[in-house]
């Protein structure tokens, strides 16, 4: 079974082909990351124009890539929530059109879903129940996966997602966009224990908020600047980054505890963090279960993961009608 998978829900325009949802044929990403750099974040009207630009040539080179005919294709799968909605738009009609014009069926895919999925891809013997750590740049949340087609919220972030309190914290430290990469090289050199921020809600089973830890850090430079101090940046990242990959830690250890389940996948682009994977790994190896994290590629968007995440539910009959819209908050669970 080949499915032909399109992401564009942010700023990546992606298209990928995947074969029995588990090989991956072709993966093209065309990042805007440089382009949105200028303005510290991505700037939704910009991203809707570039991906109109991609979005054509991206497919074409993933199906020449994975030497695969639209004929051949069984079905094409299309992020269409969350996102921003322009962007999303763009995806979504594309693959109607496909779909439509090479009569092929529809899959509406939902992009936190796919990050999930990405870890089918890096290990070929994963297979439900295992609890799964969504960090993205929009969203923080423990996923319980039931099976290939059921999932259940535990609980998520009351407020930041762990992705956007990297990128606001490099923000306010003068780094470059997208923060979380270039938090984690500042943080190799710094001591994580050098300053204590706040570690909230860990008595609240599976919620998450990461706002008060962000104005922590923001009062901590200010406190510092004021008193005419120097600030270590280093020590600064690595405490901070210690915080966020502490709570999320103890959340995901005693989630594990509190289902039984023996195993949890990583999902979304903080996944990408090598501490938290080695901080995650330890301690979930501590009480017998194990880790699964995607490949770095895989980690941030892509359509690869939106084609596995189509590939399991062509296997279960579940396709979107041609009339399929773009929500752009579309709930996990
Ligand atoms: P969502 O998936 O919630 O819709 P998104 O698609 O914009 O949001 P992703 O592409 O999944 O987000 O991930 C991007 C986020 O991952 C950014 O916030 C970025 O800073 C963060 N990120 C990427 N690499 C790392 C890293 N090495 N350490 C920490 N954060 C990282
Ligand atoms: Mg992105
Ligand atoms: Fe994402």
């Amino acid at each position: 079974v080949y499915i032909l998978g399109i992401e564009s829900s942010c700023d990546e325009t992606a298209a990928a082909v995947v074969k029995n949802g588990r090989e991956v044929l072709s993966n093209i990403i065309s990042s805007q990351i440089v382009i949105h750099r200028k303005f510290g974040g991505v700037v939704p009207e910009i991203a809707s124009r570039k991906h109109i630009e991609n979005i054509l040539p991206v497919i074409d080179e993933a199906l020449r890539q994975a030497n695969v005919k639209l004929e051949e294709i069984d079905a094409v799968a299309v992020t269409y929530g969350p996102g921003l909605v322009g962007a999303l738009l763009v995806g979504v009609s594309a693959a109607k059109a496909l779909a439509w014009a090479n009569d092929k069926p529809l899959i509406g895919v939902n992009h936190l879903e796919g990050h999930v999925f990405a870890n089918f891809l890096n290990d070929k013997d994963l297979e439900p129940p295992f609890m799964a750590l969504v960090v993205s740049g929009g969203h923080t949340a423990l996923l319980k996966v039931t099976d290939y087609n059921s999932f259940e919220l535990l609980g998520q972030t009351r407020d930041d997602a762990a992705g956007e309190a990297f990128d606001k914290i490099a923000r306010v430290m003068g780094l470059q966009y997208p923060g979380g990469p270039e938090i984690e090289k500042l943080a190799a050199a710094g001591d994580p224990q050098a300053i204590d921020f706040p570690r909230a809600l860990l008595k609240e089973d599976y919620q998450f908020s990461f706002s008060g830890l962000k104005s922590a850090v923001i009062n901590y430079l200010h406190n510092e600047q004021q008193a005419g101090r120097e600030v270590n940046k280093a020590d600064v990242a690595a405490s901070f980054q210690e915080a966020i990959v502490d709570v999320l830690v103890q959340k995901s250890v005693h989630a594990l505890q509190e289902t039984g389940l023996k195993k949890i996948v990583l999902a979304g682009g903080v996944s990408a963090n090598k501490h938290l994977q080695t901080a995650l790994a330890d301690a979930v190896g501590g009480i017998g279960a194990s880790l699964v994290h995607p490949t770095p590629i895989l980690c941030t968007d892509n359509a690869v993961m939106i084609a596995c995440r189509g590939y399991f539910m062509y296997q279960n009959g579940e396709y979107s009608p041609l009339d399929l819209n773009a929500v752009p908050s579309l709930k996990l669970g």
